[in-house]
């Protein structure tokens, strides 16, 4: 007999992205649809942009472009790179690697560097290579690569990448909440963001801070990309010089961002950042008591959003998870890309879910799960180990 019951939805989505969305966001979104030229729709769009600026802590111009993420990076490739230009692509992770696609597209030249999947970028690395090409005209890196659980240095990335008059391109999709990202600080020239992430938003949009030599460089390209839905500079022409939209924006996903960037503001990014940090490292202490290694090769390299567990020998990590999500509704990621199979996600990025309650049933679920399949485990093992790094955490504190 075929069983036609609808698929049970998870009690908890702790899957690297889209996140969990808090209820107020929900209410705050449901808000009726205006007409994107009411006063009232204008306001919202140019109070959120304000919002999104005060989150990255920036001057530099910030756009909200009208689609996921990817839409971001490609914009950021298409508006910038013409034939021949030579692109310095850092390579530590499944999107590192992605982004290369995008210069091939638009006739980059591209430079690789790249280390293992398990392992972080060297700025001294970088320098040598720049010495070595004076002709790089970009850089494009990713902050957080989600898919392996592990974070690069951005910040001294970018500021060797300022040295050498390198403009940088980075993709902080997963980065930003769970470390405080300073575009201006940190040499960032293009830095994108994903509300689905770490500030828990809804997906669809994208949030790009875009620095003065930057939006040179695009208006320098020859020809300058215009009339397109991966035009950045069409966004700068209408919204910031002639207060219009290059075309309808997405009137909803802009009520939930307002609601998103609000909600992390009154967290503080500061105290986000902090929690993303203090979650993460519980979790990785409470994986590590049960007995899993951590896919990064070193725990200073580890991602605050999310811990990768490495699979180990002959370990049915399809199964677990499958019980996990089945048995009792905990929604976890796999390895994406040509990390399927090698590792494993457990989740922490958001608000909703970088709290104590979620990791404790988290981790719990996995022990759960684990003796399911007869591995063999100690009931509270992990849990413990992960809550006794947590006396510091205070819902009162502010
Ligand atoms: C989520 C994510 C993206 C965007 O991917 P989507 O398919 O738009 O969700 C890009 N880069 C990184 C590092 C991410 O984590």
């Amino acid at each position: 007999m075929t069983n036609n019951k609808p698929t049970a939805w998870p009690r908890l989505n702790l899957a690297a992205g889209p996140v969990e969305v808090p209820q107020r966001t929900l209410r705050e979104a449901a808000r009726p649809i205006l007409y994107h030229y009411d006063p009232a729709f204008k306001e919202c769009f140019a109070h959120t942009t304000s919002l999104a600026k005060q989150v990255f802590g920036t001057e530099y111009d910030l756009v909200i472009m009208q689609g996921e993420a990817i839409l971001g990076l490609e914009a950021a490739a298409a508006s910038l790179i013409s034939p021949g230009d030579k692109v310095l692509n850092l390579v530590s992770g499944v999107f590192g690697k992605w982004f290369q696609d995008f210069i091939d597209r638009h006739g980059g030249e591209t430079v690789e560097l790249a280390v293992p999947y398990n392992e972080a970028i060297d700025p001294e690395e970088v320098r040598r290579i720049l010495q070595a090409n004076p002709d790089i005209r970009f850089c494009s890196m990713v902050h957080s690569e989600t898919p392996s659980g592990t974070i690069n240095p951005i910040k001294a990335i970018g500021n060797v990448c300022r040295e050498f008059g390198v403009i940088t391109l980075v993709d902080t999709v997963s980065g930003l909440g769970s470390e405080l990202v300073v575009p201006e600080e940190w040499g960032l020239d293009i830095a994108i963001v994903g509300p689905q992430k770490c500030l828990g938003g809804f997906p669809g949009l994208t949030l790009m801070s875009v620095s003065p030599a930057a939006w040179e460089a695009m208006e320098r390209r020859q020809p300058a990309l215009r009339g397109s839905f991966l035009s950045i500079l069409d966004w700068k022409t209408a919204w910031f010089e002639e207060n219009r939209f290059p075309y309808t924006p997405s009137v909803g996903e802009i009520y939930a961002l307002e609601s998103t960037l609000t909600q992390a503001l009154e967290i503080g990014m500061e105290r986000l950042a902090w929690q993303h940090q203090l979650i993460a490292h519980a979790c990785r202490t409470g994986v590590k008591a049960l007995g899993f290694e951590l896919w990064a090769a070193r725990e200073e390299i580890a991602a605050p959003c999310v811990t990768a567990v490495r699979t180990p020998d002959g370990f049915d990590e399809v199964r677990l998870r499958d019980l996990m999500r089945r048995k009792y509704g905990v929604m976890i990621s796999p390895g994406y890309g040509e990390l399927n199979g090698k590792l494993f996600r457990l989740s922490h990025m958001g608000p909703g879910q970088v709290h104590p309650t979620v990791l404790a049933a988290q981790l719990a679920i996995f022990e759960r799960s684990l003796a399911d399949m007869g591995h063999p485990v100690q009931f509270g093992a992990g849990v413990g180990a992960a809550l006794a790094e947590l006396g510091e955490w205070d819902d009162a504190a502010s």
